[in-house]
């Protein structure tokens, strides 16, 4: 009787592991707590046993029966909490693609760090802007010619969708006067027709320095010193004239193509150089509507195409991909 017992709840312990839930749990209290349990068998012969193995067999049957209902109701009880915790299954092979982010967002926060280590406070400015902001704060009155390089998007509430972060140059030297050193990354729209450089939807960083006695060589150094950190080596990079009302003189900075490396592709329509960069010395107009007296204080601005950094950066030549939800031209990038 005793082997038998041994074994009995030898099977008892093992099959108690297969409780998963309340249904196993009854099953198994049932085949082996039940009225026709083995053990309710064994407890029916009691009658027919000396009185000494009465004495034997009597606790120690009650002792299994008790031991039988904590270990059923300990294995349901861990495995409902488990089901609680655990609703992945910890088995399944570890999938180590996370994604990557966007080479538009790692070049921007790349150029606002370095911006930043310039001493540069980092704002940022609403994508849905007024005309004011947008054109005539930055000296470009209605039927101005310079509109017209700018056609963007009007929205039914007479508000526009800002064609550059300059749009935030009135607002930051109102709110933080001078001197002022800011920049300010953000997304920027044109009405264009698309091709290999041109897109609708676009990133830009605009950088503003106002002070005493700021002259265009604070403008170079500040750009050449920006760039070399970007592209971590020196780049050739040429000042043209420019024109921009909000800038008196104003620049196109150029880089070198960094995708042809200045010998000639679509992305640079051949000429071997870029068009990154419109900058310039800050309009005494600017500063006199942002509220700066221009007899006494000066400044510079740029208007960094992040999109179009990212392009050279990552030697992508078709502008339209970064917009394209193509997550193959993400697999590169894989920075988080
Ligand atoms: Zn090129």
């Amino acid at each position: 009787m005793q082997e038998k017992l041994k074994d009995l709840v030898a099977r008892a312990t093992e099959e108690a592991k297969s409780i998963h839930s309340e249904a196993d749990y009854l099953n198994i209290k049932s085949k082996f707590l039940g009225k026709k349990s083995e053990l309710a068998e064994y407890m029916s012969q009691i009658k027919f046993m000396s009185s000494e193995d009465k004495k034997l067999f009597g606790p120690l049957f009650n002792k299994i029966k008790n031991e039988f209902e904590k270990l059923f109701a300990d294995k349901l009880e861990e495995a409902e909490n488990g089901s609680e915790t655990l609703t992945f299954d910890p088995t399944l092979p570890v999938n180590d693609n996370h994604g990557s982010l966007h080479p538009v967002t790692i070049v921007g926060r790349e150029v606002t760090n370095i911006l930043k280590d310039m001493g540069f406070m980092i704002l940022s400015g609403p994508e849905m802007d007024s005309e004011y902001y947008n054109f005539e704060a930055l000296n470009v009155p209605k039927n101005h010619p310079a509109r017209d390089m700018q056609d963007t998007y009007w929205l039914d509430n007479g508000m526009l969708l800002r064609t550059q972060t300059s749009a935030l140059q009135n607002r930051a030297m109102r709110k933080y006067g001078i001197p002022l050193k800011a920049c300010a990354p953000g997304r920027c729209f044109r009405n264009e027709d698309l091709d290999a450089s041109h897109e609708n939807t676009f990133f830009q960083l605009e950088g503003l320095v106002i002070d005493k006695d700021i002259s265009i060589s604070n403008l170079i150094y500040t750009m050449e010193g920006m760039l070399r950190e970007v592209f971590k080596k020196d780049v050739n990079v040429r000042l043209r004239p420019g024109f921009f009302p909000f800038t008196e003189p104003g620049f196109e900075l150029d880089c070198s193509c960094t995708i042809c490396d200045g010998k000639g592709c679509p992305t640079c329509k051949n000429s071997g150089w870029i068009e990154l960069c419109p900058c310039g010395m800050v309009h005494p107009n600017v500063l006199e509507e942002g509220g700066i007296d221009s007899t006494k204080y000066s400044g510079f601005a740029f208007g960094l195409g992040l999109t179009r950094l990212a392009m050279m950066k990552y030697k992508i030549n078709d502008i339209r991909v970064l917009n394209s939800g193509d997550l193959r031209y993400l697999e590169d990038f894989n920075v988080r």
